[in-house]
């Protein structure tokens, strides 16, 4: 018997961890594309296709597959092995052969065309219509409507790109692990934390360099080297090492992959008939045209500049003063603006961790969640899950109604990737009548207890579980009808809504009164220390904002020029980066060659979607500033019109319908300090 096959016997039908063994998942898999098919055989077999028995039954079409597939890709997220990343590599192409089976039967196709062609005397609802819109034009973006000789063309395209992507990602990643700045004399390591001397120390050790200290280009430890270590010599080789990953023209280069992929790419979307890739990107994206974005660049780009210039001055004239430094280079930024920092703001993370220990942090985002939302959250120990360290809750509203299942997964270990994000192993949607309620999931990678300190976050931590939890009351209070409309199934631009709002509370001092008080003494933090958050909050928000554009102005660039005009990726980058850039570029860095987001993952000509959001939780915090941070009308209207409505209708009217007129800079230029 395949648990994953079977139902789950479970609280509240969550994944029988306990029961799956990793030899489950590919028979299982396989099954599922089997039981998959019927589905679509069946919808084929209608003899008169209408909107319940050929767009509604695709959208329950492959359930079972759904659930295993997003069972095992969060698992090989958070829990992984050799075994599974093994498993991965074979899964993964029967999973895009399935879905382009289906995208590309003609058959299919033409019998949603059939209903899409009625569309008018449907009497469908808003929500219906945007199913229907999206499954049609979701065939057609992927080549439906055309020859079989083209679909042919377009299978290969994307086989290539997918190639082409894994080897970008490969080269970085080879380049990364390949360099290591191995310390043996212990005053160069002057001006650097002792946990990172430590680790640095434990580095070495693996690396049979006992007695020594290695520093390598991976985050935890080229950004504390970056920001605190005196020895400018060294941080220098560190920079250069870090900013030429790919670009050396040896066989981890990747030049010509970026010019392939730009060009196939520009095949791609002209076969479907689109002028560029990024045209074909943002018809699917709130902000519509290639133009909407760059009016939006080029407007953040002259509110930005004149303060990063000030403050780029500011820290060279710092930078003189405290080491005679007369030209700030590069590799002198993050380390003179902490110093400058600390100086000015009187705040650091050591002297915040103590009020924030992990358990009351929690316990803060759930009571805020309580009282904006009337949420409750309960430990269920029946319930399985699949480490030790993670945690179930049962989430329930203020009538004791069941909402969703909540796993929160905390701490680093071997088996888990970088970074922090929020994931589900069941959405959202009514089925035969029922509401099925969906099990989210938030994976991080905190701070983790010692033998003699309780797990204590830094501010950064604080504001990143705030903002994972904010994608999760996304997905946890969604109240569709179809899946693929539901929680956070919305367009790329909308999604870091929910998400960045919710981190404007970890700055008002009625919410950190709730939960941030002294792990030892119990004391609540100082109204002076908060206040101190929030100015050093807006330090250098200028150079920053100027260099989130830079990045986007690129990303459009790369996506928008015919790519027979980019024959020289150096020159390329460097004529797009000039309105940006402050301090002199240092001969042989090339950043393109490591820009995973654009190349690799899902963020081409979407870059810009980071600051795109931010204008629209800047805008629509302001409404709760206003009315008050736990006003339960403004909360009420939130929940209904944003967290609970998913994709059911264009973000530009939910945003509309909550804030009641179109979202407005001011609020995040205020906030950034740029007006
Ligand atoms: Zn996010």
């Amino acid at each position: 018997m395949n648990p994953l096959l079977e139902n789950f016997n479970t609280p509240f039908e969550t994944p029988p961890f306990d029961k799956i063994k990793t030899e489950d998942f590919l028979p299982a898999i396989k099954a599922a594309i089997t039981l998959a098919k019927t589905d679509i055989q069946k919808i084929k077999s209608e003899p008169i296709p209408d909107f319940e028995n050929t767009i509604v039954a695709l959208d329950h079409a492959g359930d079972r597959l759904g659930l295993i597939s997003s069972i095992f890709f969060n698992l090989n997220s958070a829990e992984t092995n050799d075994e599974i990343q093994a498993l991965a590599r074979e899964i993964s192409p029967l999973l895009t052969a399935h879905s382009n089976d289906i995208l590309l039967d003609a058959d299919l196709f033409e019998q949603i065309k059939q209903v899409y062609s009625q569309k008018n005397q449907l009497a469908l609802s808003e929500e219906q219509n945007t199913l229907l819109e999206k499954t049609y034009k979701g065939f057609v973006r992927n080549g439906a409507n055309l020859k079989e000789d083209q679909k042919e063309n377009l299978r290969k395209i994307d086989q290539e790109l997918s190639q082409l992507g894994l080897k970008f990602g490969e080269n970085v990643l080879a380049e990364t692990n390949k360099y290591s700045l191995v310390v043996d004399d212990e005053s160069q390591l002057s001006g650097l934390p002792d946990s990172i001397i430590e680790a640095a120390a434990q580095l070495a050790d693996e690396k049979e360099q006992k007695g020594k200290w290695v520093f390598t280009l991976a985050f935890p430890s080229y950004i504390p080297f970056m920001t605190y270590a005196d020895n400018r010599a060294l941080r220098k080789d560190l920079f250069i090492a870090y900013n030429t990953k790919a670009c050396k023209d040896d066989e981890l280069d990747n030049k010509q992959s970026i010019k392939d992929m730009l060009k196939l790419k520009n095949q791609r979307v002209q076969l479907l008939g689109y002028d560029s890739y990024a045209d074909f990107v943002l018809e699917e994206r709130m902000a519509k045209s290639g133009t909407a974005v760059l009016d939006f660049l080029n407007n953040l780009l002259e509110k930005a500049k004149p303060k990063a210039i000030e403050e780029v001055k500011e820290l060279e004239d710092y930078a003189k003063s405290l080491d005679g430094i007369d030209r700030l280079e590069k590799w002198d930024f993050a380390y003179y603006s902490e110093k400058l920092k600390k100086e000015k703001y009187e705040v650091d993370d050591e002297l915040l961790r103590p009020y924030f220990k992990l358990e009351n942090v929690i316990n803060g985002v759930f009571t805020t969640a309580n009282k904006l939302f009337g949420l409750t959250f309960i430990e269920n120990k029946n319930i399985p899950v699949y480490h030790q360290d993670v945690t179930a809750y049962e989430v329930k509203d203020e009538n004791g109604n069941h909402v969703a299942v909540f796993y929160a997964d905390f701490f680093p270990r071997a088996g888990k990737r970088n970074g922090a994000w929020m994931t589900s192993y069941r959405g959202q949607k009514i089925i035969d009548g029922k509401d099925q309620r969906p099990h989210v999931s938030i994976v991080c990678n905190f701070t983790k207890p010692t033998k003699t300190k309780p797990s204590l976050l830094t501010f950064n931590e604080v504001t990143t579980l705030f903002h994972e939890f904010g994608h999760a009351l996304h997905g946890m209070l969604a109240k569709g009808t179809y899946e693929s409309l539901s929680g956070t199934s919305v367009y790329w631009d909308f999604v870091e809504l929910p998400s960045q709002i919710f981190e404007n509370w970890c700055y008002e001092k009625a919410c950190l009164d709730l939960f941030a008080s002294h792990y030892e003494t119990g004391e609540t933090i100082p109204s002076s220390l908060i206040e101190k958050i929030k100015n050093a909050s807006n330090f250098q928000q200028g150079y920053q904002t100027l260099r989130q554009i830079s990045f986007g102005l690129l990303d459009m660039a790369y996506h928008s020029t015919n790519p027979r005009l980019i024959s020289d990726i150096h020159a390329f980058e460097q004529a797009q980066m000039k309105r940006t850039s402050l301090l002199s570029e240092v001969e042989g860095t090339l950043m393109s060659t490591s820009f995973s987001h654009i190349f690799q993952g899902g963020y081409a000509a979407g870059y810009y979607s980071y600051k795109w959001a931010e204008i629209l939780d800047a805008d629509a915090f302001e409404l709760f500033l206003e009315k008050g941070i736990f006003d339960l009308e403004t909360a009420k209207s939130f929940k209904k019109h944003i967290l609970s409505a998913g994709g059911s209708v264009h973000p530009s009217v939910l945003y509309k319908r909550f804030r009641g007129r179109e979202p407005k800079p001011d609020a995040l230029l205020k906030r950034a300090g740029l007006i």
